[in-house]
C-alpha cells in the first residue's frame, strides 16, 4: 500500500461512482466468466479514467493524483473476477 494519504474509503466518498464501478464488475451468478483482461481493459479501466488520474475530465487536488488511480486500479483489478479455467489469453 501507497504511504500516500489516499484510501479507498476516502475516494468513494469524493466519487461515489468508484464505489459503483466496483459493485458493477462483481461477478454475476447466471453469466459465464469472461477473461480478466478482457474485463479490465474494455470494461473496468476506461471508466476508471474517468474518475481519477490525469484523464479525469475535472480537475480534482485529489482524484486527479496518480497516487488516486494507483489505489483505485489495485481496487478494482482484485474484485475483477479471475479468468475462466480454459482461457487462453
Ligand atoms: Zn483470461
Amino acid at each position: 500500500m501507497k504511504s500516500k494519504s489516499v484510501n479507498w474509503t476516502h475516494l468513494i466518498t469524493l466519487e461515489p461512482k468508484l464505489q459503483d464501478l466496483r459493485e458493477s464488475i462483481t461477478p454475476q451468478p447466471d453469466t459465464p466468466p469472461e477473461c480478466t483482461y478482457y474485463v479490465w481493459a474494455q470494461e473496468v479501466k476506461p471508466r476508471l479514467r474517468e474518475l481519477v488520474g490525469w484523464f479525469r475530465a475535472q480537475s480534482h487536488p485529489i482524484l486527479s493524483s496518480p497516487e488516486a488511480y494507483g489505489l483505485a486500479a489495485e481496487v478494482l483489478r482484485d474484485a475483477v473476477p479471475a479468468c475462466p479455467e480454459d482461457c487462453t489469453h
